[in-house]
């Protein structure tokens, strides 16, 4: 389901399929950071993502029933963009994965999803048994065309206390390898440069047309 093959028209405007007013802007700047003069609309231009319900079992499943939940609701012709991430910790079998945004139940703050990560690893000392990864699946849909999908990771490791005030979700506690600070104690920019988010946007990059 990854991206390849054709490459993808001139985008000039798209429509992030997400309530979340900073992600539009945050995914805008990176591109425009890059040289692409793109709008990046909000969701709730069209009506909001309230009633959207992200059942698959895959980050890619979810970034679709998030593009053909919006696809009824925007103009036909519009791109959309949808992003689906989370963090996979090996010792878990893969958990919290997609359930990243409410492992410690549905509403969950970022804190109790932290501490409950903690309590669950608590007896895993070594840092190589603390491995996990960041994954985002980024989907480009538009009306009666084929979604694609790019895919980003970045390979870390969970820490056993929260360190850094920055960022959100698991960012206190994740260091991404090769590093010694955690997501949430990097600046921005260098994040960015190196998260799955970013990794996944620059594969979708490469599939615009220049
Ligand atoms: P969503 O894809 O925006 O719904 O993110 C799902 C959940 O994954 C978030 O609520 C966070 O808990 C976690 N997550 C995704 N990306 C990041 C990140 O860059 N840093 C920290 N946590 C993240």
């Amino acid at each position: 389901m990854l991206s390849g093959g054709k490459r993808i028209a001139v985008i000039e405007e798209l429509v992030l399929a997400s309530g979340n007013p900073h992600k539009a802007s945050e995914i805008e700047s990176w591109f425009q950071g890059r040289g692409h003069s793109l709008r990046v609309l909000s969701a709730n231009d069209f009506g909001g993502m309230d009633g959207c319900r992200e059942t698959a079992k895959d980050f890619a499943g979810n970034a679709r029933i998030k593009i053909d939940f919006l696809k009824k609701r925007v103009p036909h012709g519009s791109w959309i963009l949808a992003d689906d991430s989370g963090l996979e910790v090996d010792v878990l079998a893969g958990q919290p994965g997609v359930y990243s945004a409410r492992f410690a139940g549905e509403g969950a703050t970022d804190s109790q999803n932290r501490d409950l990560l903690l309590e669950r690893m608590r007896k895993v000392r070594a840092v190589r048994k603390r491995s996990a990864r960041f994954v985002c699946v980024i989907a480009l849909g538009q009306w009666r065309k084929r979604t694609r999908y790019f895919r980003g990771e970045c390979e870390g490791s969970v820490l056993r206390e929260a360190a850094g005030r920055s960022g959100f979700g698991y960012d206190p506690i994740f260091v991404p390898r090769g590093y010694t600070q955690s997501f949430a104690e990097l600046a921005q920019t260098k994040k960015n440069g190196i998260s799955h988010r970013g990794r996944a946007l620059e594969e979708l990059e490469k599939a615009l047309k220049p």
